[in-house]
């Protein structure tokens, strides 16, 4: 069991309501690998430029991320992306985005990385998604996240990459606009129509809803008094879900198996609820496996009803 991500390694400038950070570690993949390096060993495959330091990679290697394929281009600028919230925290308001070293990335995986038996392919341009699918071989369960600009700027490439891949997450209104259908289940049912068995709809502090064959699955947000920033949240749940898939495996199930993926929904939830309790990384990066079994425990009693 092994899983790899390729994803935004970035600097992010974030303000919400509560706060404001300048440049601190974020991108898509550098959250989902924190998160799913509490169920399985992850490796990260990007770019990053000569202002991306050890403190930044120590961040990642501080919980056993493997860092091998992040590649640092000499000269280059680390993927920036400025950010805000207002008080409707579900909605993220893009000031800037600066693809620096990514404008020109040629994913080059190691052989351990194109060995993984699972794939995420985080958030960046969808043909760069299709490229490292068709290089990580060894992977038999590729899963795909992708966001607003992608669907309006390289749909065709999207879709292509979409129906490559076994499992897509996206943000419920993402879902909506790929496919032009307002219902959100209609939707989801439209994208498996595409390709992927699995379709995860991300619904914000509202939770998310699993979409298989035949059955579907809805869970809350664990609900917190404070939220401080959004960012990565998405991230998270989807390294909480395929982090947890993944290390399950070794326990002989499959990632199709709908009682794994009923819990590794509740444990994307658990891993996207401490993403959101402060900044950046800085609360993922110094939980503890205690601390998210204390809270899968919660989750489970708040969300547990009896039927008479
Ligand atoms: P989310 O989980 O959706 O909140 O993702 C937040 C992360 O996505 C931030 O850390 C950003 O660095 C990253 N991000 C924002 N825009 C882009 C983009 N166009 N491509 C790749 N990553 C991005």
């Amino acid at each position: 069991m092994s899983l790899t991500v390729v994803g935004s390694i970035a600097f992010d400038s974030v303000r919400t309501p509560f706060g404001e950070r300048e440049r601190m570690l974020g991108g898509s993949a550098v959250h989902f690998s924190l998160a799913a390096s509490f169920f399985t060993e992850v490796r990260v495959v990007g770019p990053v430029g000569e202002d991306f330091g050890a403190e930044q990679l120590g961040v990642l290697e501080g919980r056993g991320v493997g860092t091998e394929d992040i590649e640092r281009v000499e000269g280059g600028e680390t993927f920036f992306w400025r950010g805000r919230y207002d008080y409707d925290m579900n909605v993220a308001h893009t000031d800037d985005t600066q693809l620096g070293v990514f404008a020109e990335f040629e994913p080059k995986l190691s052989a351990s990385s194109r060995g993984s038996e699972m794939l995420f392919l985080g958030n960046i341009q969808p043909d760069l998604q299709r490229r490292v699918r068709a290089e990580c071989d060894g992977a038999d369960f590729a899963a795909l996240d992708s966001m607003n600009l992608w669907i309006e700027t390289a749909r065709e490439s999207l879709l292509a990459a979409i129906g490559e891949t076994d499992c897509v997450l996206l943000n419920d209104a993402e879902i909506r606009m790929l496919t032009g259908e307002p219902n959100l289940a209609k939707a989801a049912r439209a994208l498996m129509a595409m390709g992927p068995g699995v379709v995860v709809a991300k619904r914000g502090e509202y939770g998310a809803a699993l979409f298989i064959d035949g059955d579907l699955f809805a869970i809350p947000g664990y609900l917190l008094e404070d939220v401080r920033d959004p960012t990565g949240a998405g991230d998270s749940f989807a390294g909480g879900f395929l982090g947890y898939l993944d290390g399950h495996r070794a326990s002989g199930r499959s990632p199709l198996d709908p009682v794994a993926l009923r819990k590794a929904m509740a444990y994307g939830s658990v891993l996207a609820s401490f993403n959101v309790e402060d900044f950046g990384t800085e609360r993922v990066a110094s939980l503890t496996m205690d601390e998210v079994a204390e809270r899968l425990a919660d989750f489970r009693r708040i969300t547990h009803f009896e039927v008479d």
